[in-house]
């Protein structure tokens, strides 16, 4: 056991009276109404936060759009040095954002720290890159003069004005991060709400942003459920929604912004990854990326892989290469480095995947590992490795978000792509195999918006992000972010 001992900090920040925060300051909410943030390790509740009720939606709106008359004016060397202190800001304060992480999203410790600090930080600086960078384009234009006149024309990337950042529980900083950093070096303001279910970090990041340098109003945070974030999308001062969460939400949310007043809508949405294996792969190096692939954070990434296609031939090989790193998982708190499989982020989504057991169990698949939720306090489920009947498998259709892995046997490479391509997502997908020829021959015929080769899950802030089919609208990350977070402005001049 090596447990980490909560920071006095951390204690102190769980021990308050939660408001939102918006104009630069600790908000008091309107109502009295609150929710409770739920260690999914203990089944305890660990903080209060604020049910924001309509006027605070309008008070972060307002404060917002007061943030964007004086955050776009911000000359672009400014806004790199304050999203650079941010960053600083939060690898100063990485202990404290990792515990409250882990407290509230049961993410291990080493997990909280490398991904929603390290990487996170990372993310922003790369954002922060981008401010003294952004340009339009000039244009000649072929307009025939009648006389003496030229024309000329150039483009302007204009901010939007006020951006709503809808947030999933899953990376509660990091995904938050994609979302502030894309809206503020375009020189947007942004209204953030967290998921009901982890709401901390995102408070305490709107804190050090401030303390950054950041103008009052240019990042405000409401928090509360689902319904709050309906109604900052349908407020009449937003003009865009950057959303991460499932589909069933986003489709919801795409057809609310565009019905309140065509609101510009990036929807980067779950789906149903698979991983491709070629005959000719190495099985050791498969079952290790099967490990990343599927059993990251319990399973609980959007782009983690959950059906795996693999040749006949070498099912059996691999399912026992993966069953024996399954049974070394080391199982436990969150909060002890030693961990490497925590539970599952809360309540709602444990009692999602015992029905997703009793599936299982129901539909006869053979399960090679797992297959249960543990018994004792907190979300515990075991880690999960089954075949499917058939391409028409529920397992292999419907998104888990779990440490699931469903494999399925190919015969041919048609086999494959077709099994790849199957169903209505297309997030992410990966191919395994020692032959280059070979991956770059099928990379086109794969509809994914990322393809690894490899490798999977791996993010990198400079390789655009985002999905095809029904897992999304839109790019994060690279050059391809800029085009969501402005409008263009085409000028044409006469002289
Ligand atoms: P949800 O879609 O349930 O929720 C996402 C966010 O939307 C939460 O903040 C939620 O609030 C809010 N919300 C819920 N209802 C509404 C509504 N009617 N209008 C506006 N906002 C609403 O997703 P989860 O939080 O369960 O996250 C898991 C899902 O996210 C998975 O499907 C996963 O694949 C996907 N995901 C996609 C990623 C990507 O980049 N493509 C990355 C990470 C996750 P509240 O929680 O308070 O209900």
């Amino acid at each position: 056991m090596s447990a980490v001992s909560l920071l006095d900090q951390t204690r102190d920040f769980l021990a308050r009276q939660h408001g939102h925060y918006i104009g630069g300051q600790r908000h008091a909410n309107s109502e009295n109404a609150y929710l409770e943030v739920v260690n999914p390790a203990t089944e305890e509740v660990i903080a209060r936060v604020a049910a924001a009720g309509a006027s605070d939606v309008d008070a972060a709106v307002r404060s917002a759009q007061s943030g964007f008359a004086s955050w776009q004016e911000v000359l672009p060397a400014q806004k790199e040095r304050v999203l650079n202190a941010l960053a600083d800001k939060m690898a100063d304060n990485r202990d404290l954002l990792a515990q409250l992480e882990t407290l509230q999203s049961g993410k291990t410790i080493n997990l909280s720290r490398a991904f929603e600090v390290d990487q996170a930080v990372g993310f922003l600086r790369y954002y922060a890159g981008w401010a003294q960078r952004i340009t339009g384009q000039t244009i000649q234009p072929s307009i025939p003069a009648t006389g003496q006149e030229r024309y000329t024309a150039f483009t302007r990337r204009e901010p939007l004005g006020v951006v709503v950042g809808i947030v999933p529980w899953n990376f509660s900083i990091m995904t938050a991060v994609w979302k502030l950093a894309s809206a503020l070096v375009t020189g947007n303001s942004i209204v953030i709400k967290p998921s009901e279910y982890t709401p901390l970090t995102m408070l305490k990041l709107a804190e050090l942003a401030h303390e950054a340098g950041l103008p009052a109003g240019a990042l405000n945070v409401v928090t509360g459920d689902g319904q709050v974030g309906q109604q900052l999308l349908t407020h009449e001062g937003t003009s865009k929604i950057s959303f991460t969460g499932s589909v069933a939400t986003g489709s919801k949310v795409g057809a609310a912004a565009m019905e309140a007043s065509l609101t510009r809508v990036t929807l980067e949405l779950g789906g149903k990854n698979p991983m491709g294996v070629l005959p000719d792969a190495d099985m050791d190096k498969v079952a290790d990326g099967m490990i990343e692939a599927g059993f990251l954070y319990t399973g609980q990434i959007c782009a983690e892989a959950e059906k795996f296609f693999v040749p006949r031939s070498r099912l059996d090989e691999l399912g026992d290469k993966l069953v024996a790193r399954l049974k070394q998982f080391k199982i436990g708190s969150p909060l002890d480095t030693e961990t490497d499989f925590g539970p599952v982020a809360n309540m709602d989504h444990y009692r999602k995947l015992q029905g997703i057991f009793q599936q299982i169990a129901d539909n006869g698949n053979t399960v090679l590992h797992g297959g249960y939720s543990l018994a004792g306090t907190g979300c515990y489920v075991a880690p999960t490795a089954l075949l499917a009947h058939s391409i028409d498998d529920p397992l292999i259709r419907e998104e888990t978000f779990g440490p699931i892995a469903t494999l399925l046997p190919y015969d041919d490479e048609d086999e494959l792509l077709a099994y790849m391509n199957h169903g209505p997502y297309g997030l992410a997908a990966s191919l395994w195999t020692e032959s280059l020829s070979t991956a770059m021959r099928l990379i086109p015929q794969v509809q994914a918006g990322m393809v690894w080769v490899n490798m999977h899950t791996v993010l990198d802030p400079a390789v655009p992000f985002g999905g095809v089919k029904s897992s999304g609208l839109g790019r994060e990350f690279g050059e391809a972010f800029i085009d969501d977070f402005t409008e263009l402005k085409s000028v044409m001049i006469r002289y």
